[in-house]
């Protein structure tokens, strides 16, 4: 019998066959909580596998052979102990300490190949993480049929990134708002999405036919005959929009009045680059690296790195690629680094923040970008800035690094361009200070939103809040392309508003002369500046 759920409106039609995510409780949550007993004989039973997977594979690479040495070490053994022990932490939890120490340790020493181990120690402790939390061998999307929508509770950007997403023909959460991850990622990759669905855990089952009104924010369980046509005529007509946008979809976006407006791709990994600029993007305005910590086990290395950025960067060729360095923290997991938990994750340690806590991890990313810098036109941005002395930090952790390259004779980019996002109510305040620093700005609409109105952005309940369109947010923005444009410096938006229909006549009037949207939006976004509609 076809029923009516009423959700956030957020992107896109789709009908197709629900799959409903059941979480598994956590190995961490199910072990005998407290019993410092049993959290060592989990951490160890974990430890003896780990050094078995070692032993196979460090037959055939010597990098093994040392991470087996590592996982014998009794110090970082007798580090998790003692926190067990002691602090009374799951084996888990005591493991990301211990591994944060152990690291710790490495970084202070005065010998370059030592303090080079970091990564080391690092890929470690994940792979005894990894066995410990029994995540190895379970992939709760492994084998979705095509046309599958998904449905859950929550769905972090660890959950989307192990998804096969040409099976996935839209996304259903209980939580989220528009500017929530989850909605974003549908956007980009041209799936729909209902966020806020409140009761869709209790009220779909796996194998139910759906059918999603993204635009008017309904899930529709079970549909009749006749809604099911009017719905496939509905996914037709918006093809054939798609089709005519896309015709001059590579063209330059010029407004009636002959001002010219660039348009740049949002990606999150080398793929969506390619096809951002298939789409049309004139670049990357938004490169969002901490996807490439999410594809596997450990933190990636400075070649693996090095090597995504490069392959981005040689795409874009003369057209701009920006990264944006790690922004982890808030609803950002890495699923092998430990957080203590926060009691307000979106004003604790994310983004900027912990790259500056962490030098080694930030040296490693910057490294590999300033290398990538010598085959492209790569711009760096660092999210989350909320004072001057931030990004004088991380612009000197930059210059660390230039001398580093500098002294091995590596190649890189001496006029690398270095930008902030602004996406904090600080960062608009000194947005005039923060101009007379960086080469360029961007407007990070998402969390400035969430951060202007005090509104959780992936909260359903002050979803009404959590609008870009409130006054407050607009003066931050005008004030933000004023100071910049007082500067002389670039200012972009590279959050959702930016590909937002309602808003792109408002912010070419106010001055914003580069967007950065996600791939399906930039040939409708090129046409609306065309047409001034
Ligand atoms: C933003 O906050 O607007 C943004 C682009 O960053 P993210 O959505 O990845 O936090
Ligand atoms: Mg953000």
């Amino acid at each position: 019998m076809m029923f009516t759920i009423r959700g956030i409106p957020t992107a896109g039609i789709a009908v197709g066959t629900a799959f409903v995510l059941q979480r598994r409780a956590s190995a961490a949550a199910t072990a005998a909580a407290g019993d410092p007993v049993a959290e060592a004989g989990r951490f160890h039973a974990a430890l003896e596998r780990a050094k078995a997977e070692l032993s196979a594979l460090a037959e055939g690479e010597a990098v093994f052979a040392a991470h087996l040495e590592m996982a014998g070490d009794p110090m970082l053994a007798g580090l998790v102990e003692g926190r067990i022990a002691e602090k009374h932490l799951s084996a888990e939890q005591a493991l990301g300490e211990a591994c944060e120490e152990v690291c710790g340790m490495f970084a202070a020493l005065d010998d370059d190949y030592l303090r080079g181990r970091t990564d080391d120690v690092r890929d470690v402790c994940a792979r005894i993480g990894r066995i410990l939390s029994g995540e190895t061998a379970h992939d709760p999307f492994a084998g979705l049929a095509p046309g599958t929508i998904v449905v859950a509770d929550e769905l972090a950007p660890s959950d989307t990134a192990q998804m096969d997403f040409s099976r996935v023909a839209g996304l259903v959460t209980a939580h989220g708002s528009v500017t929530s991850h989850v909605a974003i990622i549908a956007r980009n990759k041209g799936i729909a999405a209902l966020v806020g669905v409140a009761g869709c855990m209790r009220q779909v089952r796996t194998g139910d036919r759906l059918i999603i009104d993204g635009e008017r924010g309904e899930l529709i369980v079970d549909p009749d005959p006749a809604t099911g046509r009017k719905y496939a005529a509905r996914l037709e007509s918006l093809r054939q929009d798609a089709f005519r946008c896309a015709a001059d979809a590579q063209a330059p976006a010029v407004t009636p009045a002959g001002r010219r407006i660039t348009v740049l791709g949002n990606a999150a990994n080398v793929d969506e680059v390619r096809r951002a600029l298939d789409a049309g993007a004139e670049g990357i305005g938004l490169f969002r690296s901490e996807f490439l910590y999410m594809q596997g086990p450990a933190l990636p290395d400075e070649e693996t790195q090095f090597a995504a950025y490069r392959a981005a960067a040689e795409l874009c060729g003369a057209r701009p690629l920006t990264v944006r360095t790690l922004d982890i923290g808030g609803d950002k997991a890495l699923p092998y680094m430990h957080f203590e938990p926060e009691e307000n994750p979106f004003l604790g340690w994310r983004a900027i923040r912990v790259s500056l806590a962490m030098p080694e991890l930030f040296r490693t990313q910057l490294r590999a970008l300033l290398r990538a810098s010598a085959f492209g036109n790569v711009r760096v941005m660092f999210p989350m800035i909320a004072s001057v002395g931030e990004f004088r930090a991380a612009k000197a952790v930059v210059e660390t690094c230039m001398a580093e390259l500098d002294a091995e004779g590596v190649a890189y980019d001496r006029d690398i361009a270095l930008g902030v996002m602004i996406e904090t109510p600080a960062a608009v305040f000194i947005a005039d200070e923060l101009a007379a620093r960086a080469r360029f700005f961007s407007i990070g609409t998402n969390d400035l939103t969430q951060y202007v109105m005090a509104a959780d952005r992936g909260n359903p309940r002050v979803a009404y809040l959590c609008d870009a369109f409130d006054p407050a947010v607009q003066r931050s923005i005008g004030m933000v392309l004023d100071a910049a444009h007082r500067a002389g410096i670039e200012a972009g938006m590279c959050g959702e508003l930016a590909a937002d229909p309602r808003a792109t006549q408002r912010l070419v009037a106010l001055g914003l002369g580069e967007f950065s949207v996600g791939p399906p939006a930039i040939a409708p976004l090129k046409h609306r500046i065309r047409t001034d509609k």
